[in-house]
């Protein structure tokens, strides 16, 4: 006789009701937890799964993108979030945008209807038994949260601030220098892009003056003393980024020969060396003022940006360090985290982590090895960023969207518009080859008769 077995997935947003869509799609019965009504976060109004909390959009629809390639490739896999986006697009230029509550509704309809997903509006407060996926976002309740807090310690965050990011190509190098701080570990480590007085009161100026975002009202700004924006520091006193983040010292500019009067130091991002991050320039600048201000940075003129600075309430947890390449908890195998919380940003992307999380949750419960998308795809680039495989050893992890700063280098330099294509093209003939051998497994069965499980499902 064969059983059915179950999963508990935790917060029907983005990720849940894709994760728990994937699953009963694929012969697992699910019991899909969300507190709303019963509790909302201050972002949430609705009643209805995968709220789009804030804009309508999903962003970028050119293929071209690192966005649209996420969502070609969740297309071709049939997720449930962008087929109910694509059944309520609005107009809205190259973006995917949404009549929201259309979308919403869509969600339920497709859970519903594939017979295996219950629904339950409850607040979980404590963690149900058996095999548990949770996914309850970047506003997750505080009674979970302090649940959680003994599985994940001091590895689970409130705040996100991250600092731009730029792609290597774009830095002026006739103006930067490689150096390290008086020539520590190795030498030549970080990019320097110095600053002489008059340009650095200039830019301490711009970005005193520099439209901010303002915070929602339910995040009242606590900053750590060492993790301030830039913005907070400019205000305190002039040269107080001069002594901070701008430090000079150690640092000499092979060109002048001197100390600068104040440098922005840039760090490796990624381990193919294409992108830099801005080493202690998180920020709440807003993003048009960042591009603009930014560029008066020496060397920074012309600077391509893989992504953007911000700082926002986001409960997330230090994912490459926690979590096992499945998306399970090392320490507690049975808990898997899909979403945002696993520092993902975004609405696609986060539907992206839901999917791939679903696919490992089969692979375990039918005792098939979980085959992660490749690194070339946006999902595994993606999926890449969250198991720390993207990134410099021992860096700080913070949430991103998908960028291809995230994507294994080109073979070869190229002109930015030609950049893209070349990724994208890349991206489909690996894309390709990972679905065709995926949808060969013969683990996923088909609806109605199921395979015996092996392990850990709750039946
Ligand atoms: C204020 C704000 C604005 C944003 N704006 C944008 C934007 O414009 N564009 C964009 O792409 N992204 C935006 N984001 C990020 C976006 O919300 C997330 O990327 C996305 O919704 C994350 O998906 P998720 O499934 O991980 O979490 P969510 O979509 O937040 O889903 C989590 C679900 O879990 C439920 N939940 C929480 N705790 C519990 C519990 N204890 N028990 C049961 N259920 C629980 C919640 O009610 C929610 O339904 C914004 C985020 C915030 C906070």
């Amino acid at each position: 006789m064969t059983t059915t077995p179950k999963v508990t997935v935790v917060g029907a947003g983005l990720a849940g009701s894709e994760c728990a869509y994937q699953l009963a799609k694929r012969g697992i019965d699910v019991r899909l937890l969300e507190q709303k009504p019963v509790r909302r976060s201050p972002a949430h109004q609705s009643n209805e799964p995968a709220e789009l909390v804030c804009s309508n959009s999903m962003r970028s629809d050119n293929p071209e993108s690192a966005i649209g390639m996420l969502h070609r490739e969740l297309r071709e896999l049939g997720s449930l979030i962008l087929g109910s986006a694509d059944a309520h697009r609005v107009p809205a230029g190259d973006a995917l945008a949404v009549d929201r509550d259309g979308f919403s509704a869509e969600v339920k309809r497709r859970l519903l209807s594939t017979g295996r997903v219950t629904l339950v509006a409850e607040e979980v407060t404590t963690l149900p038994e058996g095999m548990v996926v949770v996914a309850t976002g970047p506003l997750t309740s505080e009674a979970l949260t302090q649940a959680l807090q003994p599985y994940l310690g001091e590895k689970l965050y409130f705040y996100d601030a991250i600092a731009p990011i730029v792609s290597a190509d774009s830095v002026d190098m006739t103006i930067a220098f490689r150096q390290s701080r008086y020539g520590k570990g190795g030498g030549d480590d970080y990019v320097n892009l110095p600053l002489n007085k008059e340009e650095y009161v200039a830019f301490v100026e711009a970005v005193r003056n520099g439209a901010k975002v303002t915070p929602h009202a339910f995040e009242e700004p606590k900053y750590f003393e060492g993790c301030l924006p830039v913005e907070v520091m400019a205000e305190r006193g002039e040269q107080v980024l001069a002594f901070g983040p701008m430090k000079p010292v150690g640092l000499t500019d092979p060109r002048t020969g001197r100390r600068p009067h104040a440098v922005v130091q840039l760090r490796q991002e990624n381990r193919d060396g294409t992108a830099y991050n801005l080493v202690g320039f998180q920020t709440r600048l807003s993003w048009p003022e960042q591009k603009r201000i930014f560029a008066m940075i020496p060397g920074l003129q012309n600077a391509e940006w893989l992504r953007l600075g911000q700082i926002h309430r986001n409960t997330f947890l230090d994912s490459p360090r926690l979590l096992s390449a499945d998306g399970s908890l090392r320490a507690e195998p049975r808990l898997f985290f899909a979403g945002q919380m696993t520092g993902v940003e975004g609405y696609v992307e986060s539907s992206a982590s839901g999917f791939w999380v679903a696919l490992s949750v089969v692979a375990r419960i039918f005792g098939k090895p979980f085959v992660p998308p490749p690194a070339e795809t946006a999902m595994g680039a993606l999926y890449r960023h969250v198991t720390g495989e993207v990134h410099v050893e021992g860096a700080p992890y913070q949430p991103t969207n998908v960028t291809f700063g995230l994507f294994p280098a080109l073979p070869e330099r190229m002109k930015k518009a030609n950049k893209r294509a070349a990724y994208a093209t890349r991206a489909q003939s690996a894309f390709a080859s990972w679905k065709q051998s995926f949808e060969g497994r013969d683990f996923v069965p088909a609806t109605g008769d199921v395979a015996s499980p092996v392990m850990g499902a709750n039946q």
